[in-house]
């Protein structure tokens, strides 16, 4: 079976082609954050969900190209400035760092710098697309200086608004004009794509055929999407409320410019995850129900417990943060450490070679998530293999080398769920190496290369004691 995941543009379930068929490359463009404080758990459900995304194409052989914005100039950030009294630099590199800091913390793949955009350093792509929509007769200058999006004129060229919602044209007034960056369905109207300098934004503009000012959101994103990946590409990710406007005003302006190719769109396949949600309601700054990464660290969760959580649920259901749910996680991944630990003690080195194509475990985990990604069958898979894998240690019949393909055939799923393995008392990664040598050497009856990596280890400041659940790492 190939791969199918729902599209909000055809609302259907549909198989994912990206263009190149044959190269099988993929273009993926994910809305990043808008730096003006730290995200939190539900923004960041997104970006996990976004990770999913990433790495399960890559399981599936594809060649993924992941860009991902950080929108550095936009309406709250530039309140923010005002408030604090710093630069627009300043402001935004504290956050930016924090994000990537906890994109890190949860396991994320972070894309590399080229593909990680800022807005501001995108200022002159900005203005070029505004211009291509000027000559094409569908921005227009309002008296206060700033440009505007016509949609009557974008519509009036065959063009189709409300490509991603319903939306009710008899209720908007042509013309009416928005000029914040988030606004709601019922005000669809004109939004803005050159907002002219005014007195409170201080110090943040820059110099435009328009005249001095700063982008409006929604051109950052299409500019910075089409100067990385092209004017039309495969697949485009955020969270359920980017749909509108922030969406469908990016799809407007990339495809109001005309730059793509015949026949093409400006994306394929979009993807929106749902919300998390606090008490049946959306986290968000604005209600004050938020948790960040930082809140739960400190609280003594870990990353790879977030992250477990985020992945619970398919990407398309809302769920309900609680702490409760996250102790279930946190019970989760205890039985998958201890399965993966028992299996390491029987298996002695650990064979990282890549499963057979057709493992059980990995065909049937493919199976789960070819079908919209489905992860709840894609964890009922995990957990069925933890039990069986358990019995069959139970009952002394799992072999070295069975228990290496079982170690193999995770790590091949681990490349997906990205939650590795339990740190060993926060041992670097050379020292749990050692240690794992050492239950090979003792596997294999070499005690004198086992006592002297216990010795190599001492060396180096850790001590390694043998317990009933396997060897353990402690700091000397
Ligand atoms: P922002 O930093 O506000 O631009 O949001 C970054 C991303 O987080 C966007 O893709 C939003 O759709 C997403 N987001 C915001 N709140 C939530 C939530 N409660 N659950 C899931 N995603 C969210
Ligand atoms: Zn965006």
């Amino acid at each position: 079976m190939a791969l199918q995941l729902f599209n909000t543009l055809t609302r259907r379930v549909e198989e994912f082609r990206p263009f190149d068929e044959a190269g099988r490359t993929v273009g993926m463009y994910c809305c990043g954050p808008t730096v003006y404080d730290y995200g939190h758990i539900g923004n960041f459900r997104t970006f996990v969900f976004a990770d999913l995304v990433r790495r399960y194409l890559g399981f599936r052989g594809f060649k993924v190209r992941h860009v991902m914005n950080i929108t550095d100039v936009e309406d709250k950030i530039i309140r923010r400035v005002r408030e604090t009294g710093k630069t627009l630099e300043e402001f935004t590199g504290v956050y930016t760092d924090a994000f990537l800091q906890d994109l890190k913390e949860l396991d994320c793949v972070v894309p590399v710098a080229e593909d990680l955009p800022r807005a501001t350093g995108y200022i002159p792509q900005i203005i070029d697309l505004i211009g291509t929509l000027e000559r094409r007769g569908l921005a227009y200058r309002a008296a206060d200086g700033s440009v505007y999006f016509s949609i009557e004129k974008y519509r009036g060229c065959g063009c189709r608004y409300g490509q991603l919602v319903k939306l009710d044209f008899e209720a908007m007034r042509v013309g009416e004009r928005v000029a914040s960056d988030e606004y709601e369905k019922e005000s669809v109207a004109d939004f803005a794509l050159w907002k002219a300098r005014v007195p409170d934004d201080g110090a943040v503009f820059w110099p435009s055929p328009w005249g001095e000012g700063r982008p409006g959101w929604h051109i950052e994103c299409s500019a910075m999407s089409m100067a990385l990946l092209g004017p039309s590409f495969d697949l485009h990710l955020g969270g359920e409320d980017l749909a509108f406007p922030h969406h469908e005003d990016e799809i407007a302006q990339s495809e109001g410019a005309a730059v793509q190719p015949p026949g093409r769109p400006f994306v394929k396949h979009w993807l929106h995850g749902a919300h998390l949600l606090v008490e049946g309601k959306k986290m968000s700054k604005s209600l004050g129900n938020f948790f960040t990464v930082r809140d739960l660290l400190a609280k003594g969760y870990t990353g790879r417990e977030i992250r477990c959580l985020l992945l619970s649920a398919h990407f398309r259901e809302t769920f309900n943060f609680t702490i409760a749910g996250l102790e279930g996680a946190r019970a989760q991944l205890a039985r998958i450490d201890e399965c993966v630990g028992k299996l390491r003690e029987v298996a002695g080195q650990v064979d990282v070679a890549r499963p057979p194509a057709d493992d059980p475990l990995v065909t049937a985990f493919t199976v789960a998530m070819d079908g919209d990604l489905n992860v709840s069958a894609a964890w009922a898979v995990v957990f069925d293999w933890v039990r069986d894998t358990n019995r069959a240690l139970a009952a002394g019949q799992m072999t070295g080398a069975g228990a290496s393909a079982q170690l193999a055939a995770w790590g091949h799923l681990d490349t997906v769920l990205g939650l590795g393995s339990k740190p060993v008392g926060e041992a670097p990664v050379e020292i749990v190496a050692l240690a794992d040598e050492r239950v090979a050497a003792k596997k294999a009856k070499d005690f004198a290369r086992a006592d002297a990596i216990r010795a190599e280890l001492k060396a180096r400041g850790w001590v390694v004691e043998d317990t009933s659940k396997g060897p353990k790492l402690k700091k000397l």
